[in-house]
């Protein structure tokens, strides 16, 4: 298959999630993941009509993203050092990867005069290979509740950043299906922090090629897709 007809399979896929649910399919956002793919691949993927793409490396988004033409978002979804920070807000318009409060600061002092658009990445499911500020058990645990929502008023008091939402990935499973209880998890835990912290929280940013899906049906405004638009890395 080639990108255009990929997206449009994707696009096909998004609106029968949102329809199953009753969502709007204009409420979910595509963010074409283009990460280890060339730039002529991101071109195709344009003239199908993707608006918004994501890379995870710093040096390969300087690489890339100054080579495309068109007026696109650039979303950076990858973990990103402190010591590199400086170099995000010239490349990137949305950072769904801030995880950590050392990173907010670093970010908010980089920030110019617009404040850098972010989305605070939290780790629902507990694995340790996964990034982002621990949420696993914050329905259950006092402590983990106190040092997230801790963590949460801290880098929203930062001047320099607009928090919109949030941001997780699930575990891989054999059935797309066990991913449910993960995204779940993010819309209540954006609708606690929301309702404590008195701080709008619009954006969730969840679900990849193998489950966005499900990711839909639990409330993503922003699906992050790689491999169903550009084939295997
Ligand atoms: C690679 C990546 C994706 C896309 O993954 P696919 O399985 O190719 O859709 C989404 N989010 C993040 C953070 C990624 O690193």
């Amino acid at each position: 298959m080639s990108i255009v007809e990929n997206v449009q399979a994707v696009q096909a896929r998004i609106a029968a999630a949102c329809v199953a649910v009753g969502r709007d399919p204009a409420a979910v956002t595509l963010v074409a993941i283009s990460k280890k793919k060339p730039v002529a691949d991101i071109e195709a993927a344009i003239a199908a009509g993707v608006q918004h793409f994501g890379e995870n490396r710093v040096e390969e988004a300087q690489e890339k993203i100054p080579s495309v033409q068109a007026d696109v978002t650039w979303h950076m979804v990858g973990h990103i050092q402190s010591r590199k920070a400086r170099l995000i807000p010239p490349l990137f318009n949305v950072i769904h990867s801030l995880d950590s409060v050392k990173l907010a600061g670093k970010l908010a002092s980089e920030a110019g005069e617009t404040p850098l658009d972010v989305l605070v990445q939290v780790n629902i499911s507990g694995e340790g290979t996964k990034s982002g500020l621990n949420a696993f058990g914050w329905q259950t645990d006092a402590s983990v509740r106190t040092a997230l929502w801790q963590d949460f008023r801290a880098i929203l008091a930062l001047p320099g950043l607009n928090v919109s939402g949030l941001m997780t990935m699930a575990p891989i499973v054999d059935e797309m299906e066990q991913t449910r209880p993960v995204f779940a998890g993010l819309a209540a835990l954006r609708d606690a922090l929301q309702a404590d912290l008195e701080h709008p929280l619009p954006e969730l940013s969840m679900g990849m090629t193998d489950d966005y899906p499900i990711a839909i049906q639990e409330g993503a405004t922003l699906v992050r897709i790689g491999r169903a638009i550009f084939g295997e890395r």
